[in-house]
């Protein structure tokens, strides 16, 4: 590993000095709540990829043999090691990422040990051998296996460091597989910590691997002979990483960006949709896919809405993430507070009007206000591009007929929202939006539901993760076929043709 001289990557994803070349020095974490320095993390070269990767298929060889039961019960020794430790991650959480703490409990320690549970709990049956008719064959028998695929690749962001990398991690480990994880430079300790609680569970130690590093070490993963990739992360990126997954012809998942739309009929509740736009926006200070990030309130409710939220996110409490009580942390990585300015600055030059937050938060730290932008329209690119940051605009619709078109002229669908009284009503818009979730009176959840597949249309990506094709796509599926025709006998249709 090289030298430690590099520092966190300023300017935009892609800028950091790692991004040159493979391997060299190492990655410095910094809290952006603080800016202390944190900790180092390798910037792992292409041949140690390989290394890493080769490691790992030879413990999945073993691992892969044993019972699926024996699996899952070795799993849910690793989910009992991470709870074990909640306050040392819930630390660490809070610390690297500025988020805070009961966040950290909840959206990434207790969602990540809830999906080992799941996802042990399922996989028995979900994996199992299981025998299909033929309907013309009647006399042959066939059976469909899960067979693990080998070493799964698996590349996240930085904005839930923990879950969304063992979300794809556990369901690639539980079928049968070796995972080597690439996580964001932005939160590599995270990702360090995992490995630690792994070793320390006493889990096959080359069975799950962690490479820490810039984009080329996630691009010498794709090129090290992995069997699958899953990536998480911007719509930039995706495309890149799946033309390489192309090249290989490696099979791969792609989570990718969201502008979700809230959209608020003329029946919603004023108080439940404006609790839900605030926390749907500044959660995770608004660096969540399935942020809200755009709001569509129809003309009969949209003032008394917008007031509301207004009121709302005025009493916020943003501050240090680790003091309790603490609502909005931190920007994690600091080019965001840039992206954020640059949309409020379109706006107001296009005519929109700033009702709550819209700058920098004083002080030290990488702090964005929660910002409330009314009149707002299409022609604005705070309603048409990612945001990912703690930003939400208004705008306000004639019809539910409007708020549909609106909610779909938009070349991202990973998440909707749509807030109504009358629920069946509110199903009916949902099945008319262009997304792969829609929650109907409740926002973010549906990440955090690994019973249910999530994933997006257009480009938020393709692949779902979770539920139980999720656990099942980490295989390849195997057909066995065996004739029941006595032996010795020549089937009729082949040679000689009569
Ligand atoms: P990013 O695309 O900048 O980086 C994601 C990962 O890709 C990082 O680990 C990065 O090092 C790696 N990477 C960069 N270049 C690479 C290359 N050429 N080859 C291989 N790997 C490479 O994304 P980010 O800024 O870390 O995350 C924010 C984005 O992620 C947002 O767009 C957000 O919407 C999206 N996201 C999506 C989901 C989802 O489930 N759909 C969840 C969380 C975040």
């Amino acid at each position: 590993m090289g030298q430690v001289v590099s520092e966190r990557p300023i300017g935009g994803n892609g800028s950091g000095p790692g991004m040159n070349g493979h391997g060299g020095a190492a990655i410095r974490s910094y809290a952006p709540a603080t800016g202390e320095l944190l900790g180092e993390a390798p910037n792992t070269s292409a041949e140690e990829v390989r290394a890493a990767v080769a490691r790992a298929r030879r413990a999945q060889e073993a691992w892969g043999a044993l019972p699926v039961e024996e699996r899952c019960q070795r799993v849910l020794r690793f989910r009992d090691a991470i709870v074990d430790r909640t306050d040392e991650i819930v630390d660490l959480l809070s610390r690297e990422c500025g988020k805070p703490r009961h966040e950290a409990l909840l959206h990434e320690v207790l969602v990540a040990a809830d999906m080992a549970t799941y996802f042990a709990q399922i996989a028995p049956k979900a994996l199992e051998p299981h025998e299909i008719k033929l309907h013309l064959f009647k006399h042959r028998r066939s059976w469909v296996h899960y067979v693990p695929r080998g070493v799964v690749g698996v590349i996240s962001p930085w904005n839930f460091p923990f879950q969304l990398a063992l979300r794809d991690v556990l369901a690639a480990i539980v079928a049968g597989n070796a995972a080597v994880l690439k996580p964001s430079e932005v939160t590599p300790l995270i990702a360090l910590k995992q490995k630690e609680i792994w070793d320390g569970a006493g889990m096959p130690e080359d069975l799950f691997q962690v490479v820490t590093g810039y984009g080329p070490t996630g691009a010498a993963l794709i090129d090290s002979g992995i069997q699958m990739l899953l990536f998480t992360g911007s719509v930039g990126t995706g495309r890149k990483v799946a033309a390489a997954c192309g090249e290989r012809l490696i099979p791969c998942v792609m989570e990718l960006g969201g502008k979700a739309p809230l959209i608020a009929c003329a029946d919603a509740d004023i108080e439940r949709t404006a609790q839900a736009i605030v926390f749907g926006g500044f959660a995770n200070a608004g660096q969540v896919c399935v942020a809200v990030e755009r709001v569509y309130a129809h003309r009969e409710i949209h003032d008394r809405l917008l007031e509301r939220t207004v009121e709302i996110t005025k009493g916020l409490n943003q501050g240090d993430p680790g003091k309790e009580f603490v609502d909005v942390g931190a920007i994690i990585f600091p080019p965001q507070i840039d992206v954020a300015e640059r949309h409020i600055k379109d706006a107001v030059d296009k005519g929109a009007t700033v009702k709550a937050g819209g700058k920098r938060a004083p002080g030290q730290g990488q702090f964005f206000e929660p910002t409330i932008i009314a009149g707002c329209d299409h022609a604005m690119t705070v309603m048409t591009e990612e945001i990912f940051g703690p930003v939400v605009p208004f705008m306000q619709v004639a019809t539910e007929e409007e708020a549909i078109r609106l909610a779909n002229e938009s070349h991202l669908g990973l998440n909707a929202y749509v807030f109504s009284e009358d629920t069946d009503h509110a199903r009916r818009l949902a099945e008319r939006l262009q997304a792969g979730s829609v929650l109907v009176n409740d926002v973010l959840m549906n990440g955090a539901l690994p019973d249910a597949p999530f994933g997006g249309v257009k480009q938020s990506g393709f692949g779902r993760v979770m539920g139980e094709d999720g656990l099942r796509q980490m295989c390849d599926v195997k057909h066995i076929n065996a004739d029941r025709i006595a032996l010795g006998s020549k089937d009729p249709t082949w040679f000689p043709y009569t």
